[in-house]
C-alpha cells in the first residue's frame, strides 16, 4: 500500500481540526448481494471496533430481489450501528450510494462496494489521511487484474477520452471507493442533477484530495451487476453529463464539409464549363447522399442524447424512493 507524496505541511493553512473521536460513517449499496453481506460485516467490525473513533454502517438495499433486505434488517437487529435504507426499487448504485450520503451522519463518510473488491483494511489509511487534512482520499487500483475484458476495454477507453474532452479530470483507476469529508458531503447534497454519474460529481466538487493504491482483490462470491451494455450506458451517461464537447463539434464537422463541399462543386462546375456536361455520376451522387446522410443522423442522435437528459432533468423526480429506513428494534 503506497500513498501520494503530498503531506499535510504542504498545506498553507495547516490541517483543519478533526474531531478526537469522530464519527466515520461508512455506506455500501447492495443489490442482490446476499452471499456477501455477513462476511462484508465481518471484515469491516474487524477494521473499525476499537480504532480510536466511532463508526455507523448505512446499507442501502437497493431494491434487491434475494435475501438481501432481510439479512440486513436481522443485521441491524443485533448490530446497533447497523442501519438500513431500503429504496422502493432498483435505482442503479449511483441512486443508491446518493441516498446512503444523505442518510450518513458521520464527521467522515466511507463509499464501499459489499462484494469484498474495496478492501476494508485501507480505511486506516483513508483516515489516516483524513486526520492530516485532507477532504477527499480515494482508492486507486494498482491494475485492473480482476476485472473482465469488458470492464477493462471500456474502462481504458473511457477515461482517456473523458479526460481529453472534459474540462473535468477524473483520477483514472479510482473507483466509488473514497472518504469523503462532512463538508464535501454537504456539497455533493447541494448537486440537484438527476442523471448522478458519481464519479464525475466527486471530481466537479473539488476539495483537497489524495489517493491511495490497493490491488483489487476478485468479488468475494456473487457475480457483476454490469454487463457490457450498461457499462456501455454508464460512461455514454459520463461523457454528456460532464461535457458538450459531443455537441460543439458538430459545428465544426459542418464547416469542415462545407469548406470541401465547396471546392468540390467549384471543380466540378469549371470542369462542366471546359468540357460540357457529364451526365454519369450514379456511384459519387449516391455515396455523397449516404454520407451525409448518416453524418446528419448521427448529429442528431448526439442531440437526442443531450435531449433525453434534458428531458429526465427538467422532470425533476426524485433520485430515489426510500421505501423503509430500518435500524433495528432494539
Ligand atoms: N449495486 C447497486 N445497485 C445496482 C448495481 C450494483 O447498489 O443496480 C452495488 C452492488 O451491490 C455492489 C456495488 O454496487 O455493492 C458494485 O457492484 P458490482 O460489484 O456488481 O460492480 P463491479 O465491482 O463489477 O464494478
Ligand atoms: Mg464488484
Amino acid at each position: 500500500m503506497t500513498t501520494a507524496p503530498l503531506s499535510a505541511s504542504s498545506f498553507a493553512n495547516a490541517a483543519r481540526a478533526r474531531p478526537a473521536r469522530p464519527l466515520i460513517s461508512i455506506v455500501a449499496p447492495c443489490y442482490n448481494e446476499a452471499g456477501v453481506i455477513e462476511i462484508f460485516v465481518e471484515a469491516i467490525l474487524k477494521v473499525v471496533d476499537g480504532a480510536g473513533y466511532d463508526h455507523e454502517l448505512v446499507f442501502v438495499d437497493d431494491g434487491s430481489e434475494d435475501e438481501t433486505r432481510g439479512r440486513l434488517t436481522s443485521l441491524a437487529d443485533s448490530h446497533s450501528q447497523i442501519h438500513v435504507v431500503a429504496l422502493s426499487r432498483n435505482f442503479g448504485k449511483e441512486a443508491a450510494l446518493t441516498a446512503g450520503l444523505d442518510h450518513a451522519n458521520g464527521d467522515a463518510v466511507i463509499v464501499i462496494d459489499v462484494d469484498l473488491q474495496d478492501p476494508p483494511e485501507l480505511i486506516a489509511a483513508f483516515i489516516e489521511k483524513w486526520r492530516e487534512g485532507y477532504d477527499v482520499v480515494y482508492a486507486t487500483r494498482e491494475d485492473r487484474r480482476a476485472d473482465t475484458f469488458a470492464k477493462r476495454f471500456t474502462a481504458e477507453g473511457f477515461y482517456r477520452l473523458f479526460n481529453k474532452i472534459s474540462a473535468l479530470k477524473i483520477p483514472e483507476n479510482a473507483g466509488d471507493y473514497r472518504l469523503m469529508d462532512r463538508r464535501v458531503v454537504e456539497t455533493l447534497k447541494t448537486l440537484p442533477e438527476r442523471s448522478r454519474f458519481m464519479k464525475g460529481l466527486f471530481a466537479w466538487v473539488g476539495y483537497r484530495s489524495v489517493g491511495v493504491s490497493y490491488v483489487r482483490p476478485e468479488r468475494a462470491a456473487g457475480e457483476t451487476k454490469f454487463s457490457f451494455w450498461r457499462l456501455w450506458n454508464f460512461a455514454l451517461e459520463g461523457f454528456v453529463s460532464f461535457s458538450t464537447a459531443p455537441l460543439r463539434v458538430w459545428t465544426y464537422v459542418g464547416v469542415a464539409i462545407a469548406f470541401a463541399s465547396f471546392i468540390y462543386a467549384s471543380a466540378i462546375i469549371i470542369v462542366t464549363l471546359a468540357g460540357g456536361r457529364d451526365v454519369p455520376g450514379y456511384a459519387s451522387l449516391l455515396t455523397v447522399i449516404l454520407f451525409f446522410g448518416s453524418v446528419q443522423l448521427i448529429s442528431v442522435g448526439v442531440l437526442g442524447e443531450y435531449i433525453s437528459r434534458l428531458f429526465i432533468e427538467v422532470k425533476r423526480r426524485p433520485i430515489y424512493v426510500v421505501d423503509e429506513v430500518y435500524s433495528g428494534d432494539k
